[in-house]
């Protein structure tokens, strides 16, 4: 059972399938859980989802990857591995491994709320859970899904009404979609920005009916809801726009501090990760025999030690992307 995983090279390493997992430099064999730049290196052969190699393919060029379709279990090297939807953005993926000595459930990211664009979040039971717990602190507890959107169209078609731009950062790949949706199912004029239709027209091929919306150019603003990356939130051109009110769209909005942190005027918790409850009920679930937690906060670590479970953080030093 200690042997099912390894740390190795900084990552997640499982010797008996020789596959790392999420790792952040070039391995020979790389499982990538979904797309998000702090989860992909340039691995010389990679494992994902056809929806994540048909992301990735904008991200790296000429990938050598092994496509695994949800559900379907494979053998490698004498191992079995299972790709299970993780609910986070579209093709999102959890690992769940099987050698003779025992399972390992990787999650990656996860969000257990329904979404408008990924796949529903899968429970899987297994031995030993690697999990990710970016919001595993009781202050992370989101609002419904449902009361959250509902704010955001208040405040877009409130400041529309006094011709005022409402102006949307969100990360630009999985959120921004979630968001995209939204506003178009809402019948707002949204202008999106590029770096995010890049990944919507890849979206659309796959599935996913977004509705009407144009490319946002810099000098035409007026009377549209603007859908643009976190990234740009200091761009010039927004200097430009005097009457705007801005929204970031992220679960750090839960701190009170959020809109002088991301130097915006409202930070609205629309998350793609799971919030506390949601991680603790996953576990509660999945009924692990170990739970190792990454990207994590030590309060989790605690809370699940109390609740009888085998607990312990992965790494000391996890850094995680906080425009998520
Ligand atoms: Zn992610």
């Amino acid at each position: 059972m200690e042997e099912i995983f390894q740390s190795k090279n900084d990552s997640i390493y499982l010797p008996g399938a020789d596959l790392f997992l999420d790792a952040r430099k070039k391995q020979p064999f790389g499982y990538i859980s979904h797309a998000h730049g702090d989860h992909i290196a340039r691995h010389t052969r990679i494992l994902c989802t056809p929806e994540t190699a048909r992301i990735l393919s904008l991200r790296l060029k000429k990938p050598d990857i092994l496509t695994l379709p949800f559900f379907r279990k494979n053998k490698i090297n004498g191992t079995s591995v299972t790709l299970l939807p993780a609910g986070h953005i579209l093709g999102s993926a959890q690992i769940y491994y099987e050698t003779e000595e025992g399972s390992l459930l990787y999650t990656g990211d996860i969000r257990a709320k329904a979404s408008r664009t990924a796949e529903s979040l899968t429970y899987h039971s297994c031995d030993v859970l690697v999990m990710e717990t970016t919001f595993g602190s009781p202050r992370f507890r989101f609002p419904p899904r449902k009361e959250v959107e509902e704010e955001l169209l208040a405040v877009v078609r409130q400041k529309l009404s006094r011709g005022t731009t409402p102006v949307i950062f969100a990360y630009p790949l999985g959120k921004a979609q979630e968001a995209l949706h939204l506003l178009c199912h809402a019948n707002l004029p949204v202008a999106v920005d590029y770096s995010i239709l890049r990944y919507v027209y890849i979206y659309e091929k796959l599935g996913i009916k977004f509705g009407s919306y144009e490319r946002f150019k810099h000098n035409d603003y007026r009377d549209k809801v603007l859908l643009l990356p976190i990234m740009a939130r200091k761009n010039k051109y927004l200097e430009h726009i005097v009457d705007k009110y801005t929204i970031f769209l992220s679960g750090w909005g839960m701190d009170n501090n959020a809109p002088q942190r991301f130097g915006v005027d409202a930070v609205l918790p629309y998350s793609d990760h799971a919030d506390f409850d949601e991680l603790l009920t996953f576990v509660d679930r999945v009924h692990p025999k170990r739970v190792y937690c990454t990207h994590g906060i030590d309060d989790f670590v605690a809370i699940l030690k109390e609740k009888g479970y085998w607990s312990k953080p992965l790494t000391e030093s996890d850094q995680h992307n906080l425009f998520y």
